[in-house]
């Protein structure tokens, strides 16, 4: 029987360790407590396949089908806390995936829309979601280069593929004052984690945080786009 207490223990000590061996990279020597609380109250192993619950507190991504992954912890961990949630925020996701990050948000804030373009895995990570629980999410299939404007702007995004560019609507979607974090690099390329802050005034400073390995988040024309047809 496995004791996923321990479990889930183990992961925070891990991600505590691979901050402290990051610590001149990401500019922090830990991670925020409420981040810290949000990732042991969110079981992982819900968010894997069957096959994969006995590795699902490991720091590592794991296959979730569609040649998706669950990203690694640290990095999820690492990217919630740097978008420096507040409980009244409005949060944007592109790629639910899982839904695990977005189990993770959604501790740490008001709502949280999240965008999937891969209609199974978004229809899974909704169902899963409701399963578990978590009532302030509303996903829906999309293509995340668009963003998504009706709930706009965003008090926070967050990108969980990696992007070739930064996408123009994900800026214009962005609140002043909002945080974004992006991983932006060609697939199977060097890829670098971004933190975009746009200030009062409506610029935008960027800060390289670390290089990264995602899953591209990929670009689809508009007359294929999910959502029509
Ligand atoms: N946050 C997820 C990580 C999933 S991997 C988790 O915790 O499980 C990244 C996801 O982004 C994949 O599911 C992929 O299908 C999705 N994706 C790729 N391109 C996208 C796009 N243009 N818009 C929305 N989602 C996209």
């Amino acid at each position: 029987m496995v004791n996923l207490n321990t479990k889930t223990q183990h992961m925070l000590e891990v991600i505590e360790s691979e901050v402290e061996y990051t610590r001149s990279m990401i500019g922090r020597d830990s991670l925020s407590p409420q981040v810290m609380k949000a990732m042991s109250n969110v079981p992982r192993d819900k968010f894997v396949p069957d096959d994969l619950k006995i590795v699902a507190f490991d720091n590592g991504p794991l296959p979730i089908g569609h040649g998706q992954t669950i990203s690694q912890p640290y990095i999820v961990a690492l990217m919630t806390d740097l978008l420096d949630l507040k409980p009244e925020h409005i949060v944007l996701e592109v790629g639910t995936g899982s839904g695990y990050q977005t189990a993770i948000l959604s501790q740490l804030c008001q709502q949280v829309y999240s965008l999937e373009v891969i209609a199974p895995l978004s229809e899974a990570a909704a169902l899963r979601l409701k399963e578990l629980g978590y009532h302030n999410i509303e996903v829906r299939v999309g293509n995340g280069y668009q963003g998504w404007p009706e709930h706009a702007p965003y008090d926070a995004i967050i990108v969980t593929a990696a992007a070739a560019y930064i996408p123009e609507a994900l800026k214009e979607q962005l609140k002043p004052g909002g945080k974004m974090v992006i991983p932006v690099g060609l697939p199977h390329m060097y890829q670098e984690l971004m933190l975009l802050e746009k200030d009062l005034q409506g610029d935008i400073k960027i800060t390289t945080i670390l290089g990264v390995a995602f899953v591209p988040l990929v670009d689809i024309p508009d007359n294929e786009h999910p959502d029509q047809g």
